[in-house]
């Protein structure tokens, strides 16, 4: 097995994302090609844990292995036989063919393509290792995933190194009904004009999600932290390595800025389980959260960011409650002219609940519901006129 210098990855991510990670990327100094549904970059070792480590928005890192016509199941099999294998996978390694997708091509049974992806990884092995064919490889050892994509006749075939995806961060111990994933949450803060110096307000936080992503955002908190990956299971990462990508991130977290975020929920059982999570991310004195109704919500602060993700109707009120609920809303936050609020909803009428139109919109995917964030933007003001704005 010959050590590999660098690698091509892809950062995974929800449509609609891409962008957003590919920002992060660049910010831990990578170069990046984004494209539908990743970003690609090259790096080392090292940038694998770290990537892994870092990124708020993205779903998976994976090693793409290698790319090839592949429209007939020999050109498959010759293509993934071809591969470097010997350079990933150590004798014992377990490696399923995770995945097989085909989008508009000629191959089209993803059963098919899983069974002779595998065939030929197998066959590669046993030869560079001298097993006789015929009798099957143990795989005992640290899992490799392997995936193979076919999109338009070419085939990617990839590695993940990530294990359950990036959303996991390992705080949540309990998410109630209708949970943004993590890395949605911190890419639309990363998407909002909310800094670290302004006030936040979640006044549906529910798990508290928004709030706990805020703050680690606020105190550069990796976001991987507080769990592992696949890849620290393989035999050519080191744990040196993987220990000073994590004592480094240690060191770069700064639980000294002073932040100002509250979450509130109408429900006092999704305020416990805010508080929960909160702890479980060593947050708990950091993140505020209260029982209150946002029918209630009253601020002198100025300059803040409201993000919510209110109940829509798929999810957990009927229609009618909804536009009452939206109604209200508008109501309690109108008065809030300095704040820029950021609605995260599913809700095509929501502009009209509302009883304003948004100054942008945007198109997002939470899982597979098409939502909109639809963001009003704050009135500059200077401090000193706050009193007769607010
Ligand atoms: N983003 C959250 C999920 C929000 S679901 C998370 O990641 O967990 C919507 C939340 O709005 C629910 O928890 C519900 O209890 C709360 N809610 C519904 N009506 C409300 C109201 N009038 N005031 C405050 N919260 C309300």
């Amino acid at each position: 097995m010959t050590m590999k210098e660098t690698f091509t990855l892809v950062a995974t991510a929800a449509a609609g994302l891409e962008a957003v990670v590919g920002r992060e990327l660049r910010e831990l100094g990578y170069e990046t090609q984004v494209e539908n549904g990743k970003v690609r970059f090259q790096g080392d070792v090292r940038a694998i844990a770290e990537t892994n480590l870092w990124l708020r928005a993205a779903d998976r890192i994976k090693i793409v292995v290698g790319e090839f016509p592949a429209r007939t199941f020999e050109e498959l099999f010759q293509g993934v036989f071809a591969l470097d294998w010997e350079n990933y996978l150590p004798l014992g390694a377990k490696f399923p063919i995770s995945k097989a997708k085909c989008v508009k091509s000629k191959l089209r049974n993803e059963p098919s393509v899983q069974a002779i992806s595998k065939k030929a990884v197998v066959k590669k092995l046993q030869k560079y290792f001298h097993r006789p064919e015929g009798v099957p490889l143990q795989e005992t050892g640290a899992e490799f995933k392997i995936e193979v994509s076919i999109l338009k006749d070419k085939a990617t075939v990839l590695i993940d190194t990530t294990g359950a995806s990036l959303f996991k961060r390992g705080y949540r111990t309990d998410k109630g009904g209708a949970p943004i994933k993590e890395n949605m949450a911190a890419a639309i803060l990363e998407l909002s004009n909310w800094y670290p110096d302004k006030p936040l307000i979640d006044p549906t936080c529910g798990s508290g999600t928004f709030c706990i992503e805020a703050a680690m955002i606020g105190m550069n908190i990796a976001p991987g932290f507080n769990r592992d990956f696949a890849f620290e299971a393989w035999n050519w990462v080191g744990k040196d390595l993987v220990q000073s990508v994590r004592d480094e991130a240690d060191s770069k977290a700064n639980y000294d800025v002073a932040l100002d975020i509250m979450g509130c929920d109408i429900d006092s059982r999704m305020v416990e389980i805010a508080k929960a999570n909160a702890r479980e991310a060593g947050l708990e004195d950091v993140v505020k959260f209260k029982q209150m109704r946002l029918q209630d919500l009253k601020t002198d602060k100025i300059n803040g960011v409201i993000i919510s993700n209110p109940p829509y109707g798929e999810r957990l009120l009927d229609d009618k409650a909804v536009d009452i609920l939206y109604n209200e809303m508008g109501q309690t936050f109108a008065p809030l002219k300095t704040w820029s609020k950021f609605i995260l909803t599913s809700d095509e009428q929501f502009e009209s609940k509302y009883g304003m139109k948004a100054d942008k919109k945007r198109k997002l995917y939470n899982g597979t519901l098409r939502v909109d964030l639809y963001q009003y933007f704050g009135e500059r003001v200077r401090r000193s006129e706050a009193r007769k704005v607010n």
